[in-house]
């Protein structure tokens, strides 16, 4: 079938598919099931309001390359955009 062919009725049903399928969730995998490289950044070293070291001013780290080991799983990504960000606003000022 084309696009052109297609009826109204296919149309809602195609629509309905996309935007109203649901999943059934079965919980979260288990602790340790995610991935996250835990870096060797000490934490500790990190000043988190300019993401700056606190060994070496002028140096900043940001994402996995920070020892960040949790229940992270899913929120690695938005954990190094969010210090990039933080990063970035202290650097731009
Ligand atoms: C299989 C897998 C699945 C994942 N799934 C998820 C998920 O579903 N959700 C989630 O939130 N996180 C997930 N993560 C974690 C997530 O990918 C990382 O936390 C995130 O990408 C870290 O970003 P980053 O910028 O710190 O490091 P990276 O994304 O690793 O970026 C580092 C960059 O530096 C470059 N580089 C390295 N050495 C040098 C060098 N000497 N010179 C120049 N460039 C260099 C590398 O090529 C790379 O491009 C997953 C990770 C893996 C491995």
């Amino acid at each position: 079938m084309t696009w052109a062919d297609i009826s109204k009725k296919d149309l809602q049903l195609i629509c309905i598919g996309l935007t109203a399928f649901q999943l059934q969730v079965k919980g979260k995998s288990t602790f340790k099931d995610e991935f996250v490289t835990a870096g060797g950044i000490d934490l500790k070293e990190i000043d988190f309001k300019t993401m700056q070291s606190k060994l070496v001013p002028g140096l900043y780290f940001a994402g996995e390359v920070l020892n960040i080991d949790a229940l992270t799983g899913g929120f690695n990504f938005q954990a190094a955009w969010s210090e990039a960000w933080v990063l970035a606003e202290h650097l731009s000022l």
